[in-house]
């Protein structure tokens, strides 16, 4: 068996660690004795739909993702293809609003999105800054997902569904407590940190998402998480304002 996962403009879009979310499904299938394979694709390159398991974009800075954005617009219908046969896809932030309908930056300008999720992204006043909790229902292991946020954009869902609900921190606006959004397999979120490293249960369902259309159902054999999930555990609490449900 073998995990091919497709880096999506390594060297425009990777903030506060973002690249570490490859490395985290890298280690974590080849200790279970999957192999992997990671294509770089970038400006100008061709995106093969049916040649990834799993496509990753981190986020940038709005000059970055001005770049981005135009190649984007080639990339779309690829993109969309891969989703739609049922590829698995993870998008931080500024990767994350470039797949909305479009993104409406500090400056006014207006970069155009994939049109992957329904929704749009537009910039507010203040930034959105801090660390951030999220309940994901789907995941096996019952654990906040954690993270850190940095976004000036607020997005709004037009119909997508959430990856989760906000338990603290400031999510997909500040206002509505959702985060993230999710179609198919396809997944966005404003996490960085990078997300995989602290989120242990999340990387396995990505994973499990990702070779699941090639292999069927495949059973990850576990891992020894007790240290992920006491950093989990640590920086949930440390945050916390009041009370929570973990
Ligand atoms: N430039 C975008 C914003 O400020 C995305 C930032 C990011 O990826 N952290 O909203």
């Amino acid at each position: 068996m073998k995990l091919r996962l497709c880096h999506l403009y390594p060297e425009l879009l990777n903030l506060y660690g973002d690249r570490g979310n490859i490395l985290v499904l890298c280690r974590r299938a080849e200790w279970r004795g999957i192999a992997v394979e990671v294509t770089p694709v970038s400006l100008g390159d061709k995106l093969d739909p049916q040649g990834y398991d799993l496509i990753f974009l981190g986020g940038g800075p709005d000059q970055e993702q001005g770049v981005a954005s135009a190649d984007l617009l080639a990339k779309g219908p690829w993109l969309k293809e891969a989703v739609e046969a049922g590829v698995a896809l993870l998008a931080i932030c500024g990767g994350y609003q470039l797949l909305g309908e479009y993104y409406r930056t500090g400056s006014g300008e207006t970069l155009p999105g994939a049109g992957l999720f329904a929704a749009y992204t537009e910039a507010g006043t203040r930034r959105l800054k801090g660390n951030i909790a999220i309940q994901v229902e789907e995941l096996e292991v019952d654990r906040p997902v954690i993270g850190f946020e940095n976004h000036g954009g607020r997005t709004f869902l037009q119909g997508a569904r959430p990856l989760g609900r906000v338990i603290y921190g400031d999510g997909n606006n500040g206002s509505d407590g959702t985060e993230g959004a999710r179609y198919k397999n396809a997944v966005g979120t404003y996490l960085h940190g990078p997300l995989l490293s602290k989120n242990p249960h999340l990387a396995d369902y990505l994973l499990r998402l990702a070779l699941q259309r090639r292999h069927g159902e495949v059973e990850l054999p576990p891992l020894d998480d007790s240290l992920e999930f006491a950093v989990n555990e640590a920086v949930y609490r440390r945050f916390l304002p009041t009370k929570g449900k973990w």
